[in-house]
Order: structure tokens, then C-alpha cells, then sequence
């Protein structure tokens, strides 16, 4: 059976001398492994399809079971990602976000959106083309920031960043964030980690719905994300590496 896929380079493995092996996250069947047969050969015309963040029309073949990508044309090669080493990075955790998150047979046309749309705006920002926005807005880190929040909520793990669950009230100065429920709340009415003003402002931020976005406020809420993504799905080394650079 044959079928033409959109879909996007999550990883690429090395299988055997000349080929490999890919993940691709596709919008209309979710995560799928497919063979890329002779790409390490020099002047392989397929090169392209096997590179990460390749976002692109493949057309596979599926025979007992093994899917083999036998033409390949590009949307996106985000190649300007690599001019820039923090979007580089940053590009490395929306995808491995997408593979961590993407359960088998799990279809979200939604996040392969996000995902696509992050790549684009960190290519922007590395081409250096993207207009700087005021303060905590402007870097991959706020890119990152609304990717994860929207990965996290179509992955049935969303954050909430209300009003206190417990007693109603607005919240500000020191608070907490409860882990398992994803959900922000007074430190009077406890429950779960200490969390700064800083990070609920950001993440509020990032949902558009006001709020301010400190450089501060951003790096600290892609830390608890981290945190949380951990505790509801698996680790992110790559948000770890990037929270290093
Ligand atoms: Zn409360």
C-alpha cells in the first residue's frame, strides 16, 4: 500500500551502512517510523527527507507491517535554525516533545501545527527577520513557552493559571503549583510547590491573556514546565540542555 503523508523529522537513526531510519510525526496518523533506503550514500537525492526538523510531503510505502519513504518533497528545511545556537535548541525540544508526548496511534493535527508553526517562528528568529518584541517576548525561550503550553493541554496534561482553585481569590506574590493537576493556587491555601509571581505572569502571557512576560518570568516557567512534564509524561533532556545554554 502506498500514501502521501505532511509530516515532520522528529529523529533520524543510522541503520546499516547506507540507510536509516525515521520518525516522523505526520498530521493525519500521528507518530510512524519509515526506512529512508541508501540516504548515507553521497548525492543521495533523498538526504534532505532524513535531516531533523524536515518538514515535508512524503509518500510511503507500507508492505507486512514496514513503511518505506520513496519520494519526498519539502515544505521547510528550517535550515536558518542552524545559524543560531539557542533556536537550534529550542527546535530540538518541540520535537522531542512531540515524540515524547505522541503515544502510538495518538492523531493531533493540532500539535503538528504548533510544532510546525514553533519551527517556523524560531527560523524567523534566527534569520534574525522576526521584529523583537518588549521584554521576555522577544527570545526562542517565549517560543518555546507557548509551544509546551499548547503540547501539554492537547496531551490531556493542560496548565491553569487562574484564579485560586481553593478560595476564588486573584493571585499574586508567592504561590504554589500543584504538580498533579497542572493548576496554580494560593500559598495560604497550599498544595504543591513554591511558584513565583514571575512564572504565572508569564505563563498567563503566553496564553494572551495579559499579564507580563519578564525574561526572568519565561526562563522560570520553562523550568516548572520542565518539572511538570517530567512528573505527568516523561523527562525532556533537551529542555534541560537548552535551559543550560
Ligand atoms: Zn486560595
Amino acid at each position: 500500500m502506498e500514501f502521501k503523508a505532511d509530516a515532520l523529522v522528529l529523529r533520524a537513526t543510522d541503520w546499516g551502512e547506507y540507510d536509516k531510519i525515521v520518525t516522523l510525526f505526520t498530521a493525519e496518523r500521528g507518530k510512524l517510523s519509515a526506512a529512508l533506503k541508501g540516504v548515507k550514500r553521497a548525492g543521495a537525492k533523498l538526504k534532505f527527507a532524513a535531516q531533523p526538523f524536515c518538514f515535508a510531503e512524503y509518500v510511503l510505502v507500507e508492505k507486512a507491517g514496514r513503511r518505506t519513504v520513496i519520494s519526498a518533497s519539502m515544505h521547510d528545511g528550517f535550515y536558518a535554525l542552524r545559524e543560531d545556537i539557542c533556536c537550534f535548541y529550542a527546535a530540538a525540544v518541540i520535537a522531542e516533545a512531540c515524540d515524547k508526548l505522541l503515544y502510538e496511534g495518538m492523531v493531533s493535527p493540532e500539535l503538528f501545527l504548533s510544532a510546525v508553526r514553533g519551527l517556523e517562528e524560531l527560523s524567523a528568529l534566527a534569520e534574525g527577520s522576526e521584529t523583537p518584541l518588549e521584554d521576555g517576548k522577544s527570545g526562542s525561550s517565549y517560543v518555546l513557552l507557548k509551544f509546551l503550553l499548547k503540547a501539554l493541554k492537547e496531551a490531556g496534561y493542560p496548565v491553569t493559571a487562574g484564579n485560586c482553585p481553593h478560595c476564588g481569590e486573584p493571585l499574586s506574590g508567592r504561590m504554589r503549583f500543584d504538580m498533579a493537576s497542572g493548576v496554580f493556587g494560593c500559598e495560604a491555601c497550599g498544595g504543591g510547590v513554591p511558584a513565583s509571581e514571575s512564572t504565572y505572569l508569564a505563563i498567563r502571557a503566553a496564553y494572551g491573556e495579559g499579564g507580563e512576560a519578564t525574561a526572568d518570568g519565561v526562563k522560570r516557567a520553562l523550568r516548572l514546565l520542565s518539572a511538570y512534564f517530567s512528573y505527568q509524561a516523561s523527562e525532556l533532556p533537551a529542555l534541560e540542555e537548552y535551559l543550560r545554554t
